[in-house]
């Protein structure tokens, strides 16, 4: 049969796979308004609700009244405004490391920087569950790659072992974005140092939320020293966009000499710019302290509420909570119910996951309330048991 655009469709279709997009009128609240009904939220990355707040917008409005509405090139050529290397140095100091690059996307960064450290002859350790941006990078750079089991140390032991050769780097995931655990990085720090490798963190879920002031996960386990390149995006909890890469200032210049989505796209801007700014000064006030507990909070009691309705929710402690259920079918069917019920969770499908692992990833925000987040138990376990799922 000829490969045509309509079989192709047709083949993802009747594989369960099918994806298409969901309108939210209104802002990233805890109840919005989708495709005309009004729902909980339940499957987004604004967790600290700092996509809706005044500060954030305050900087950005004030940004394009003074600095226009683009950077008008790329940072090599004229597209590095001041307020670029301003935010530079506020994440370098947020994240105590000796200096900051920025990237458009953390897709673009990870693509840009992972064929900017290794090549072909050298080999990238990546945990099975990485996120897709981090395998194109890999892909990208020509360097082989060495999938290891999720968060098995043992057998990235065993691995390095054998294939360590040329240049190598460990990557991982810091928070895994559909499962909610959390990466043993002073673990992958001492194979790091065993076999000289880099060693690089993709913080997109924990920037802006975990340690005591919000520095992210290698804050929480007290190892960003020993990072070397500590990747993290603005556009989840920091209520923005882009991502940047905290590392020291020679591999900054590397970067800036090597990374191609960096040298070869139009910088962030400013409005973006001086959103992601008030986002970084705001995570490290008090406020930001109340945003994280109650996250928290929120995480556990949702956890907690699912796992006593005879949900085997997988261990974790993060605002990241997964329902596997296995069939993708089943999964969109589950998802299309709770729409039904006034929540909208998004069904998780290969190739975002191993294929036989589909799941319901909700994620919780600052600004749900216990009796939204009750309720919502509530709607998932009746829909849960109409599917036969729990
Ligand atoms: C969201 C995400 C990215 C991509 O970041 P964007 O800024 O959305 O392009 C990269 N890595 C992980 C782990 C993510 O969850």
């Amino acid at each position: 049969m000829q490969r045509t655009v309509q079989n192709e469709l047709e083949d993802i279709r009747s594989r369960g796979l099918l994806r298409s997009t969901r309108v939210i009128s209104g802002r990233q609240e805890a109840r919005v308004s989708c495709n005309g009904h009004d729902v909980m939220l339940l499957c987004s990355n604004n967790y600290l609700g700092l996509a809706d707040h005044p500060a954030l917008a305050a900087a950005s409005i004030a940004a394009v009244q003074q600095y226009g509405t683009s950077s008008g090139a790329s940072r090599l050529v004229s597209g590095t405004m001041a307020l670029h290397e301003e935010l530079e140095r506020a994440v370098a100091s947020f994240k105590k490391s000796e200096a900051a690059l920025l990237f458009n996307s953390g897709y673009a960064a990870n693509t840009g920087i992972i064929p900017a450290l290794v090549g072909r002859g050298d080999v990238v350790f990546s945990d099975r569950l990485n996120h897709a941006s981090i395998i194109d990078g890999i892909l990208l750079s020509g360097a082989r790659l060495v999938r290891y089991p999720h968060n098995d140390f043992s057998s990235l032991a065993s691995l390095m072992e054998k294939h360590a050769k040329g240049r190598c780097l460990i990557i991982t995931d810091a928070v895994f974005s559909m499962d909610g655990d959390i990466a043993p990085l002073a673990e992958l720090v001492l194979l790091k140092r065993r076999y000289g490798a880099l060693l690089m963190v993709d913080d997109a879920h924990g920037c802006g939320i975990l340690g005591e002031h919000g520095g992210g996960s290698a804050e929480l386990l007290g190892v960003g020293n020993d990072i070397d390149i500590q990747m993290g995006t603005f556009g989840k909890a920091l209520g923005s966009f882009g991502a940047y890469a905290a590392v020291s200032a020679e591999l900054r210049d590397l970067l800036i000499n090597r990374a191609r989505s960096f040298i070869f796209s139009t910088s962030l801007p400013p409005s973006v710019l001086a959103a992601s700014l008030a986002a970084v000064e705001l995570v490290q006030t008090r406020e930001g302290d109340r945003l994280r507990k109650q996250l928290c909070a929120n995480g556990r009691f949702f956890r907690d509420g699912l796992a006593a309705s005879g949900f085997s929710i997988p261990p974790g402690s993060t605002q990241i909570v997964p329902i596997v259920i296995g069939s993708a079918v089943i999964t969109m069917q589950f998802s299309d119910r709770l729409m039904e019920e006034g929540i909208f969770a998004q069904g998780i499908r290969p190739p975002t996951v191993p294929p036989g692992t589909s799941r319901l990833r909700f994620t919780l925000m600052a600004t749900h309330t216990a009796t939204d987040l009750a309720k919502a138990v509530e709607r998932i376990c009746k829909v849960g048991k109409i599917l036969g799922v729990v």
